[in-house]
């Protein structure tokens, strides 16, 4: 079944679902590049480590937060709604962690399968130096290499890892070009998050899918969430990587 079956104009409404099976793929292969380096560099976190999430808010795309709500939507309704509704607080605001930090699951992330680029990427990709050659630094919490060396530029890259990192930049050009318009438009999770679900739950109610009126739980048909799970059902739980 087709989510137009299921929802007759929920493609239009979504925004397009093939947004969401573009943003998807675009995921799916950043993780492969970043694991591929990742495997023939024999990189990885430290166990236990989730430092990344300390002192850093990601900020999104509307795309990217249109994903994040969507996941949310689905895997924790109640703290979606909730989110819609009240947004952050400012607890959540000042504290020292991202809102989704969590310090005790594997992934220490609880959006995981819907985070953004950034969190993707953080650790295991390079950035264009001002000449344009790659640069790579290995992350203040990643142990050293027998080189002792954290920091690498173009071929020296591959001579210590055995490959290239992914270009954060160049996956963020994907994503930037599914919607040439919204280039500008990155906020803060705090702030990109909440406006993205309300957005949600707006056409969710156009649609009379949305949100149970005695319960206020969030109806589990609603178009956006099979947009997301149609998109590629791996990215529920997120890929296998050596990552928080
Ligand atoms: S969204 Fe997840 S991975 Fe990104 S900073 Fe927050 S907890 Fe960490």
């Amino acid at each position: 079944m087709s989510i137009e079956d299921s929802f007759p104009g929920a493609t239009a409404l979504a925004g397009g679902a093939g947004d969401f099976e573009a943003i998807a793929k675009i995921y799916l292969r950043a993780a492969e590049a970043m694991g591929a380096f990742a495997q023939a560099g024999g990189l990885t976190c430290p166990a236990g480590c989730g430092s990344c999430c300390e002192r850093f808010i990601p900020d999104l795309l509307p795309i990217e937060a249109e994903w994040m709500a969507a996941w949310l939507i689905h895997h924790d309704p109640a703290r979606a709604l909730e989110l819609a509704l009240i947004g952050f607080g400012t607890h959540e605001r000042e504290a020292a962690t991202c809102p989704f930090f969590v310090a005790s699951g594997p992934l220490h992330c609880g959006i995981y399968g819907g985070r953004g680029l950034l969190c993707r990427l953080f650790g295991y990709s390079a950035l264009p130096d001002k000449e344009g050659r790659v640069a790579f630094a290995l992350c203040a919490h990643m142990p050293s290499r027998a080189s002792e060396a954290r920091q690498w530029k173009g071929a020296d890259i591959e001579g210590e890892f055995g490959a290239l990192p992914p270009l954060m930049t160049d996956f963020a050009a994907e994503l930037d070009a599914l919607r040439p318009t919204e280039g500008q438009a990155r906020r803060l999770l705090f702030d990109a998050l909440p406006d993205a679900l309300r957005r949600q739950y707006l056409r969710m109610n156009y649609g009379a899918l949305a949100i149970d009126d005695d319960s206020g739980a969030v109806k589990a048909e609603a178009v956006l969430v099979l947009t997301a799970r149609s998109a590629d059902p791996r990215l529920d739980e997120g890929p296998e990587l050596p990552l928080v």
